[in-house]
């Protein structure tokens, strides 16, 4: 179940995505455990995410029978932002085995706070597929919007954003710039801090989940 707190941001409500957000955002939590939870909480978010994901019926033969089912009609892309989406891919590729992997590198001008691209791969058939584009963080927005916007220019218009926390003015500059686009997290945060984090947040996920 998902509940849109802000316009443009859907929520998703479960108890067990309450407590692993929770988890995360302990700073006592170990890097391996807090890349467990992050694996566990992405698939959730995935879940809702991909409500709208288009399948067209299919038949299947089970063992007694024939039986009506359904195929996937668009190819799934699951594309993280390097290096924190990583996580939110691999708990995701559990439950869409699949899905195929594309990668945008993007880092954070930590004076500017403005993303520099170092990297960008796509699987095959980009433009026929629905793109999961992950970020565990969206903080200010911007290597959202910058990876959305590469994206697009490779004929890609079936984009949902999934992020664990969003900041509110994140998702205000990704409805400024990408109105299209629909964002599904786990949480939403009031404010950002005069280096670009999340507040309350988690602190900076790359680190937690690499322990570096
Ligand atoms: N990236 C992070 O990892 N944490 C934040 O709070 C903001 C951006």
């Amino acid at each position: 179940m998902t509940e849109q707190p802000i316009p443009g941001f859907h929520l998703v409500r479960h108890p067990l995505a309450d407590l692993k957000v929770t988890a995360l955002r302990n700073k006592d939590t170990s890097t391996p455990e807090f890349r467990a939870l992050l694996e566990q909480l992405a698939p959730l978010v995935a879940y809702e995410a991909l409500h709208d994901f288009e399948t067209g019926s299919a038949e299947v033969e089970t063992p007694l029978c024939l039986a009506q089912g359904a195929r996937a009609t668009r190819p799934l892309f699951l594309v993280p932002i390097l290096r924190a989406g990583l996580a939110m891919a691999d708990g995701i590729l559990r439950i869409f085995p699949s899905a195929a992997v594309g990668h945008i590198g993007l880092f954070r001008n930590e004076e500017t706070l403005e993303p520099v691209s170092y990297f960008f791969r796509m699987p095959p058939d980009a433009h026929r597929a629905h793109v999961l584009l992950l970020d565990p963080m969206l903080a200010t927005g911007n290597s959202m919007a910058a990876a959305a916007e590469r994206l697009k220019s490779e004929g890609i218009r079936r984009i949902t954003c999934a992020c664990i926390i969003a900041a509110k003015q994140g998702v205000e500059r990704m409805r400024s710039v990408h109105p299209d686009l629909p964002i599904y997290g786990a949480a939403l945060d009031e404010t950002l801090d005069a280096r670009g984090y999340i507040v309350p947040g988690l602190g900076d996920a790359g680190d937690r989940i690499f322990g570096t």
